[in-house]
């Protein structure tokens, strides 16, 4: 296939290179001027998708996947299919898709989850919005890049699947976190409260896969002085646009709100940026009752 991939960044770069490693014809288009091995650059987005059987972009936000949208969507060939792996708000990705379907192209919104590491290695997962036909032609790339692609349904289920788990993700971190330091604050000893909770009915992927206590459990970001992994402003985006979605739903998410602010709290005003989403167990250390 020829590909068109606008967005070279952490994520992209190693995609775009995952699909030209597997024999397909890339031209890639970054505004940061980036290079990847394997890969056509070109001057412009308009370039890099004319003549293409698909589309990729991965880039950092709905404003600006619109506004690409609005370049591309007019230089892409009838029946190519524009795949959108940005983690964005639901409405952008809906918009775009109709803007896609009015120009008679195919579309799906792929997010991914799996975070830098599953890019390089090309073990993604992910979660896709769209037609059947739009699933099915895009289906062969997410195969190359990915370990696991779920069609969740039409436009706009794939960033909503994401979100969701996000959501559950973070509001989990958070309680395994403030778990752990209440155990230490009543005596009990780390190790003990993992053999318990992972066994136990307060399991879950943050305890058993992720542990945010150093030294317990498998490695995780804990055991590197909590470097991410899947940094606290990434969750906070995430869970930014999980609230987004609640409020145009209409939907009731005290426990997203409660995780969004002290998210929130931790990358604004705290030491949180830079650091793995983890690292709110150091956090709650530090903290009493107030
Ligand atoms: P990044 O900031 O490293 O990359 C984004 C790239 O887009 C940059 O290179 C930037 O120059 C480029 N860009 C910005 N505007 C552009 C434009 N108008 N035209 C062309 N290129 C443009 O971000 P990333 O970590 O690669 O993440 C990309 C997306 O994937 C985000 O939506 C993010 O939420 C999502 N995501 C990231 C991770 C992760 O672990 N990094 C995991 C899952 C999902």
């Amino acid at each position: 296939m020829q590909i068109g991939f606008i967005g070279l960044g952490n994520m992209g770069a190693p995609m775009a290179a995952n699909l030209a490693k597997a024999g397909h014809q890339v031209l890639g288009f970054d505004t940061a001027g980036v290079t990847v091995e394997g890969v056509t650059h070109v001057e412009t987005a308009s370039d890099a998708v004319a003549g293409a059987d698909a589309v990729i972009t991965m880039l950092p936000n709905g404003a600006i996947l619109r506004a690409v949208a609005d370049q591309v969507i007019p230089a892409m060939s009838k029946e190519a299919v524009l795949i959108d792996c940005s983690t964005v708000d639901v409405d952008s990705a809906r918009a775009v898709a109709d803007q896609a379907m009015g120009a008679g192209l195919l579309s799906v919104d792929a997010p991914v989850s799996g975070g830098i590491g599953g890019a390089a290695a090309g073990t993604l997962t992910f979660m896709a919005g769209g037609s059947e036909a739009a699933f099915a032609k895009a289906a062969p790339l997410f195969e190359i890049m990915g370990q696991k692609a779920v069609h969740c349904g039409e436009a706009g289920a794939g960033q909503a699947a994401k979100i969701c788990n996000n959501m559950i993700l973070g509001v989990t971190m958070i309680a395994t976190c403030e778990a752990f330091a209440l155990a230490d604050k009543l005596g009990l000893d780390r190790q003990k409260m993992f053999d318990v909770v992972s066994t136990s009915s307060g399991y879950s992927w943050t305890m058993n896969a992720y542990c945010p206590a150093p030294g317990v459990g498998p490695q995780s970001p804990a055991d590197n002085d909590y470097t991410p992994g899947f940094a606290a402003e990434l969750m906070l985006k995430d869970l930014r646009l999980s609230q987004q979605a609640a409020d145009s739903a209409d939907a009731d998410t005290p426990m997203g709100q409660v995780a969004t602010s002290l998210y929130e709290q931790f990358v604004e005003n705290e030491d949180g940026l830079g650091r793995d989403f983890s690292a709110m167990l150091p956090r709650f250390e530090k903290r009493g009752r107030e």
